[in-house]
């Protein structure tokens, strides 16, 4: 549970240190708004993939399984500011395989907290491995970083592209290239 009462206030501090009174109109419940705001976009912070990741089907075949163009939306914890995009998982099943949505609400579970891309990649991956029990799994994310389009080096449109390979995946590039093939289809 985030601390209400603390971002309050801190965000009530960060208004008076850009120069802003927090107590005119438009501001005013600013500070309630975004402690209210964090609760939902850092949400992820007590949760992990177990849950969706646990709740599977039995299947006889081992074909690979891509969910793509999840949409996420996540915090970098060195600006706190958003980046997002999407992310493609897929893998090959050991027997068990989940609902598609699951896969999706699991790249919630760890985009809803600060993060930074390439450990977010890997978060998913590795709880993919650990809950699934595949044979091998891979996560391809590309993000957006507002801290890189908004202020800095201002590209807008650039694109950051973090993968992770786990299992069966990790040194297969026959794998690897059928998993990209997979994502322009
Ligand atoms: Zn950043």
């Amino acid at each position: 549970m985030v601390d209400q009462n603390k971002i309050r206030e801190a965000a009530r501090l960060m208004l008076e240190g850009i120069g802003e009174d927090p107590d005119r109109e438009g501001l005013r419940e600013t500070p309630e708004r975004i402690a209210r705001m964090y609760e939902e976009i850092f949400a992820g912070m007590e949760a992990d993939g177990r849950e969706e990741l646990s709740k599977v089907f039995f299947v006889e075949n081992s074909e690979m399984v891509l969910e793509k163009d999840i949409t996420f939306y996540s915090m970098c914890e060195h600006h706190m500011l958003p980046f997002y995009g999407k992310a493609h998982v897929a893998y090959i099943p050991d027997g068990r395989v989940v609902g598609l949505s699951k896969l999706a609400r699991t790249v919630e579970v760890y985009a809803r907290r600060l993060q930074i891309q390439e450990r977010m990649t890997g978060q998913i991956a590795d709880a993919v491995m650990e809950y699934l029990m595949p044979q091998g799994v891979m996560v391809v994310v590309e993000a957006e970083h507002m801290c890189m389009t908004m202020r800095g080096v201002k590209k807008p449109g650039s694109k950051t592209v973090s993968v992770a390979v786990r299992g069966v995946f990790s040194d297969n590039v026959e794998l690897q290239d059928r998993f990209f093939k997979m994502l322009q289809l």
